[in-house]
């Protein structure tokens, strides 16, 4: 049997949402391809089209819109620290695009595919004939899984670095789609199941992410990981406070979503700490415990607010 394997690059969104129509579910969007190529490569990628959104021009602007900076989703990490208001306004946005993988990664993968990568577990970033050998779970075709022995749910971690930082700030993301354009809070595309951790339209790109201007955050970002070049995180905490004592609180590497915990300035950090640590439901599927990572949550908040409240 003849498998035919499609590679289409449009010029427009418009050209790029018709071809992924006419691909019928079998295809995926290629932004930088950092994280596509990489599960293509391993078995757990396997769409016959790969519809190519890098020679999109209108998706690599970062530009004013009212009260918003909209950031073009196709902007490269790397690229981010050229922009005067990300770096004035957003410093965290920087520094958070500055803890993904390597110098080179970062200069290939863009901020879209970043808040779109696919969650991870060390039972389901292996190649094929690992993951057949010792059987396919929940997020491969399988029927149970391998880290809890459960038959219904995944606990696949949500790994991007950009989107705490991103959300802990509002963001807001533009997507285009069949029915036409709209904003939507980011949190908002993430589904909490491991298996299919958004709930984004297949046919669905993300044009830009929104940042609120003159809101004059003050954020810090920690990430726990084995090395401090390369690695996936094992653990990220972004808490930002904006100008009228506004704290948000949001996790990454412990939960198939974002783990998101409001409050303000007088709030009791003890119930912030508490709060965070309930709803992460972090499993034993990767290089570090679930025991070390859920300390090093209170570790990471309590260091963040210290040095958001103590040392301004
Ligand atoms: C060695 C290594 C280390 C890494 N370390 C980290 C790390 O520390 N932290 C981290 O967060 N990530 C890490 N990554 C993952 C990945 O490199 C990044 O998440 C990167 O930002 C993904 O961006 P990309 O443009 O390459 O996405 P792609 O691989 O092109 O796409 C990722 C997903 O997003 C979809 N997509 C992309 N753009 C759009 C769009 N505009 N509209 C709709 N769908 C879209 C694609 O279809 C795909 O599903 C690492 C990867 C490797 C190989
Ligand atoms: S958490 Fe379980 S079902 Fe999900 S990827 Fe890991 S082993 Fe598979």
């Amino acid at each position: 049997m003849t498998v035919h394997k499609t590679y289409l690059q449009p010029a427009s969104v418009h050209e790029a949402i018709n071809m992924a129509v006419h691909a019928e579910n079998d295809f995926r969007f290629l932004a930088g391809g950092t994280d596509v190529m990489v599960n293509r490569f391993q078995g757990n990628e396997t769409s016959s089209c790969l519809i190519d959104l890098s020679g999109i021009h209108a998706l690599k602007e970062v530009k004013k819109d009212g009260d918003y900076l909209m950031i073009g989703s196709l902007v490269a990490l790397h690229d981010l620290q050229n922009h005067i208001e990300i770096a004035n306004e957003f410093p965290v946005v920087i520094e958070a695009a500055h803890a993904v993988g390597s110098p080179l990664i970062r200069r290939t993968a863009t901020v879209g595919g970043n808040i779109l990568c696919e969650n991870r577990c060390i039972f389901y970033n292996q190649s094929d004939w690992w993951r057949n050998a010792v059987g396919f779970c929940l997020k491969c075709e399988g029927n149970i899984c391998i880290a809890t022995g459960s038959i219904k749910h995944c606990y696949s971690e949500f790994v991007s670095d950009m989107a705490p930082a991103l959300i802990s700030l509002d963001a807001l993301v533009e997507i285009s789609d069949p029915e036409g354009v709209r904003r939507i809070k980011l949190e908002d595309i993430y589904t909490g199941d491991g298996v299919r951790p958004r709930n984004l339209d297949r046919n669905a790109v993300i044009t830009s992410i929104g940042l609120p201007l003159h809101q004059e955050f003050h954020s810090v970002f920690n990430k726990l990981r084995q090395r401090e070049s390369m690695d996936f995180t094992s653990l990220t905490t972004v808490v930002s406070l904006n100008k009228n004592g506004k704290v948000k609180i949001v996790l990454g590497g412990v939960d198939p979503k974002p783990v998101i915990v409001g409050g303000s300035r007088n709030s009791d950090i003890e119930v912030l700490v508490t709060q965070a640590l309930k709803r992460s439901k972090a499993i034993d599927n990767e290089i570090f415990s679930r025991n070390y990572r859920r300390a090093m949550i209170r570790v990471f908040l309590e260091r963040s607010f210290e040095k958001l409240f103590v040392e301004g």
